[in-house]
């Protein structure tokens, strides 16, 4: 699980930041991860 910066967007790896490395901002959204489906071709 990743977080993203509510104010510029960026992605933030670090699960224990508790702000954004890039701009300061404080709010951080959880993001999930794209959930790849297994799709059958028979
Ligand atoms: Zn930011």
């Amino acid at each position: 699980m990743t977080w993203k910066c509510f104010r510029c967007g960026k992605k933030i790896d670090d699960i224990n930041a508790v702000k954004c490395p890039y701009c300061g901002y404080r709010i951080l959204i959880k993001e999930r991860p794209p959930i790849a489906k297994k799709l059958r071709t028979d």
